[in-house]
């Protein structure tokens, strides 16, 4: 899928001529190739003193990935990352030292920067100055990463109070947010809630020995994640209806996996999958719940068929798959679910009401699939993809299209890979931590944002 507006504005011959004019003009984003250091120069690690233990927490972890770790700013340095740890907010007034520390340097933070900040759940618990100083992080994070240019993106880890800064599922977050696997996520904001997960033996393959099925892998956003999984060392099932078997085929060879033709919405679909992974390589640890239709109509317009349909393959599916696998004695080792949802669900969207209740029945349904896998290590989280450039968004009207691809933070439409990117990353060990959570991957859609 192409972006003609992407490479008007950046190709040599014309980006002169798109700046003189004042177009909008999206940066070329940086995409994660293996063997890549974690960034490509310094990172800044700043806090207010009652953060500084877990400042030097996250620095060591830095140092521990090979990263140029600075703890005080330098003028005219130019940063790859800027690390704001703001774990221990007692009231608002403490924000303004780290953050305007953080925020002198951006004017020079690198193309493609970073920047992340670490703080704390703002719960009804806690002091009202308390909470007021860790909900402020939110907004201020989100419009800062309005702010940024030059594919530069802005995330937030939320640590719920008793998990350290140095806990895995913060490291990793941490990490992914840093890493260009993350290109296409701004503007969120992750909860980690518990001191769980492990960091993986090998970073370059954090699923290694892990056996991972993806659904509606035959092409699009699924054939991405098969890919993206057997990169990280899984061994991929990729799944998806019979009349797609040429290309489910083709994608499981270059995974080195296997194909299961099957439509999800089958009675015994849950069965069969596990079947399939304990016949073919002996168990099964990880499922992708990709597959997913659409059928939008007005809901004035809507026919029972076109809402029964995108229930029943989008939400009901999973659910149904779920409860074989959690019911099977066969789903126990440290499993991880992810499930597709989208922005739609989250936000709303026009001549999308089925759509958006299976998307939101999705977030609905993680939440509260997440506590029957604690007691096995495991965790069930979703994937909200905003506008991403595949066949099922190149068949929108052209001007729908546009204005979709457009109105995000990082003015473009997202890649498959990063959405694949994401769930490899929710799929992987240390992310034990991130439970029944919601991550967009959207390049900070204004829409709902
Ligand atoms: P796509 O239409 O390109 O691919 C979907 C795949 O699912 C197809 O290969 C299809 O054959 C398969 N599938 C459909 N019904 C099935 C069934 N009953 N059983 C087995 N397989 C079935 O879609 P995509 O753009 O790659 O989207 C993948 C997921 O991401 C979907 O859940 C979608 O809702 C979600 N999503 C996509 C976008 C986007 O911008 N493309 C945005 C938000 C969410």
């Amino acid at each position: 899928m192409t972006d003609p507006y992407l490479t008007l504005v950046t190709s040599p011959l014309t980006k002169g001529l798109a700046r003189r004019i004042g177009l909008p003009r999206p940066a070329p984003l940086a995409r994660f190739r293996p063997g890549q250091p974690l960034l490509a120069g310094p990172a800044l690690v700043v806090s207010g003193p009652a953060s500084a233990a877990d400042a030097d927490a996250v620095a060591q972890a830095l140092v521990g990935w090979d990263v140029d770790v600075r703890r005080h700013p330098t003028p005219g340095t130019s940063y790859a990352a800027v690390v704001v740890v703001l774990t221990g907010l007692t009231h608002p007034g403490e924000l303004s030292d780290p953050v305007l520390a953080a925020g002198a340097t951006l004017r020079s933070l690198a193309r493609g920067g970073r920047v992340v900040t670490v703080s704390r759940a703002s719960t009804a618990e806690v002091a009202p100055a308390v909470a007021a100083a860790r909900q402020g992080v939110d907004g201020l994070l989100r419009s800062l990463a309005k702010e940024l240019r030059g594919g530069a993106t802005g995330n937030g880890i939320v640590l719920a109070d008793g998990v350290g800064a140095d806990a895995p599922s913060a490291l990793g977050a941490l990490r992914f947010f840093l890493s260009t696997r993350s290109a296409f996520v701004s503007g969120q904001l992750l909860a980690v809630d518990a001191d769980a997960g492990a960091p993986p033996a090998d970073w370059d393959v954090p699923l290694a020995g892990r056996v991972a099925v993806v659904t509606g892998a035959a092409r699009g956003i699924g054939a991405a994640i098969a890919a993206t999984l057997a990169r990280d060392g899984a061994t991929v099932v990729a799944v998806d209806v019979p009349a797609a078997g040429e290309a489910l085929a083709a994608v499981a060879n270059r995974a080195r996996g296997t194909a299961l033709q099957l439509d999800v919405t089958a009675p015994d679909a849950g069965r069969r999958i596990l079947e399939h992974a304990l016949a073919r390589h002996g168990g099964l640890d990880i499922v992708i719940h990709n597959a997913g239709i659409l059928r939008d109509k007005l809901l004035v317009n809507m026919k029972p068929e076109r809402w029964d349909a995108v229930l029943a393959v989008n939400v009901a599916a999973q659910l149904r798959i779920n409860t074989e696998l959690l019911t099977s004695g066969e789903f126990t080792r440290a499993p991880r679910i992810v499930s597709l949802a989208s922005t739609s669900g989250i936000a709303g969207n026009r001549g999308q009401t089925n759509y958006a209740a299976s998307k939101g029945g999705v977030i609905g349904m993680v939440r509260a699939t997440a506590p029957l896998l604690t007691a096995f290590g495991g965790t069930a989280n979703a994937v909200a993809p905003g506008f991403i450039e595949t066949e099922m968004t190149a068949r929108m009207p052209f001007a729908q299209r546009e204005i979709a691809r457009r109105a995000n933070s990082l003015l473009q439409g997202g890649r498959p890979e990063d959405v694949a990117e994401t769930v490899a990353f929710l799929a992987a060990p240390q992310s034990g931590g991130i439970v029944g959570q919601v991550l967009r991957v959207c390049g900070q859609n204004l829409v709902g944002a």
